[in-house]
């Protein structure tokens, strides 16, 4: 039966959250710092330290990595407290691309490699960045359509191709790169930067809350010994579903948390603010859409619960973690949608978080599947279903 027993080490690292975030990283916000691109190096850095401080460093991970080794519930807990600041996941270093990329590594890298690499990512001395997707006809949706090549020589492997929309290049320490092998994929680890990889443009994107933003990178004659093939050759998309599964459910967390921020600020105005001689609130079609932001957040809260402790029980759950993406990344954007509507002209402005929620929460629907590769991949599994019973 599903457990949702809070547990007392949860119950206090979310007080613990609650209180980094609010007094904390809050009051950098409105930090220069942000750039257009998103946070500077020196910004992460420095809040990193202070959420080092505050024990709050990486905490969901293995004690052998200085974490607490938490459960995917009691994550989800701590990583929603976290989210209510939208520089909060980077703080608590446990943002993407890092946190599914360390997640992938702890799973899957070899001790030497977790030696030379992981152990950089968890401390926050290495950002890295996760090379999948291909511009023009290359991966993307459809990973098999993947174009960059790996070819042995030696004791070598030469990589190949070029990737785009790859959070986090610029900057990044570690880099981990998806090319095809023959049939099938292998992933690399290299070290950045690398004489072989250049960023060619940084993207002008609508969102900027990611450090390093999100690059067009040129692989030419990348040369990467075989001791730095992730795991396994022909094995990069099984790997890649082990980071998937687990890496969309955290998102869904701590976008919880900022959709939760938004809501909060939308019902503090509305609460505050006049208009025909009451407050916004108490206007039947204001009230209504602050009651359906409280139902969405509702929803989606025990969604995530629910997948973590499938999680929690072995199961992949990649099912539930599909699902749960798609009910999340949509309800989250009706609800900064709603909060811009509340708050009139200010939502649209700077001069509260709400404008940069909106920005930054449409590119979920996309990233980590969009919607539509969700619902055809529930419909799928539908039609298999259905097919079999009649057999
Ligand atoms: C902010 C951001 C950060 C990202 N970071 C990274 C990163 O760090 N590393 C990385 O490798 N990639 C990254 N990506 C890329 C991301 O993973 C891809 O954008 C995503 O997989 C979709 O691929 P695509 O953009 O090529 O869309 P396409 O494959 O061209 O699809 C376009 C649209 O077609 C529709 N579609 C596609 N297939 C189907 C289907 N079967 N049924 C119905 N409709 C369909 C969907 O509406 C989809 O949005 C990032 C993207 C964004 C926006």
């Amino acid at each position: 039966m599903t457990d949702f027993t809070r547990t007392e080490r949860e119950i206090e690292l979310e007080a613990r959250t609650v209180a980094f975030i609010r007094d904390v990283v809050i009051p950098y916000e409105t930090d220069p710092r942000i750039e257009h691109h998103g946070p500077t190096d020196e910004l992460r850095v420095e809040l990193q330290a202070k959420a080092k401080a505050a024990g709050l460093l990486a905490p969901h991970l293995p004690k052998e990595w200085g974490g607490y080794g938490l459960t995917h519930r009691e994550q989800a807990t701590v990583f929603r407290a976290a989210g209510y600041s939208m520089l909060g996941g980077m703080a608590m270093n446990i943002a993407a691309p890092d946190e599914g990329n360390m997640h992938m590594l702890e799973k899957v890298a070899s001790p030497e490699q977790k030696h030379r690499f992981l152990s950089r990512m968890v401390t926050g001395e290495a950002r890295s960045a996760f090379f999948m997707t291909e511009p023009d006809d290359g991966s993307g949706s459809d990973p098999g359509m993947l174009k960059t090549t790996a070819t042995r020589d030696g004791n070598h492997w030469v990589i190949n191709g070029r990737k785009w929309l790859i959070t986090g290049a610029l900057g990044a320490g570690v880099g981990i790169i998806m090319a095809r092998t023959g049939e099938t994929a292998t992933q690399f680890l290299v070290e950045l930067p690398h004489e072989g990889i250049a960023v060619e443009r940084v993207l002008d994107t609508i969102d900027r809350t990611m450090p390093g933003g999100h690059s067009v990178m040129a692989l030419d004659n990348v040369r990467v010994p075989a001791d730095q093939i992730l795991g396994e050759v022909g094995k990069g998309f099984d790997y890649a579903q082990v980071r998937l599964a687990p890496a969309r459910l955290t998102h869904c967390m701590r976008w919880w948390g900022a959709a939760r921020r938004a809501h909060d600020i939308a019902v503090a105005y509305a609460c505050k603010r006049m208009a025909f001689g009451k407050l916004l609130i108490d206007h039947e079609g204001v009230g209504f859409m602050l009651a359906d932001n409280e139902m969405d957040l509702q929803t989606t809260k025990l969604l995530i619960d629910h997948t973590a402790w499938v999680l929690d029980q072995g199961e992949r759950g990649g099912p539930e973690s599909s699902q749960a993406k798609v009910v999340c990344s949509e309800a989250y954007f009706r609800i900064a949608d709603r909060c811009v509507q509340v708050l009139g002209g200010m939502g649209v402005t700077a001069d509260t978080q709400v404008q940069q929620i909106f920005r930054d929460l449409r590119a979920f629907r996309i990233y980590d599947g969009p919607s539509e590769v969700h619902r055809w991949s529930i419909a799928k599994r539908l039609k298999r279903a259905h097919l079999s019973d009649k057999h």
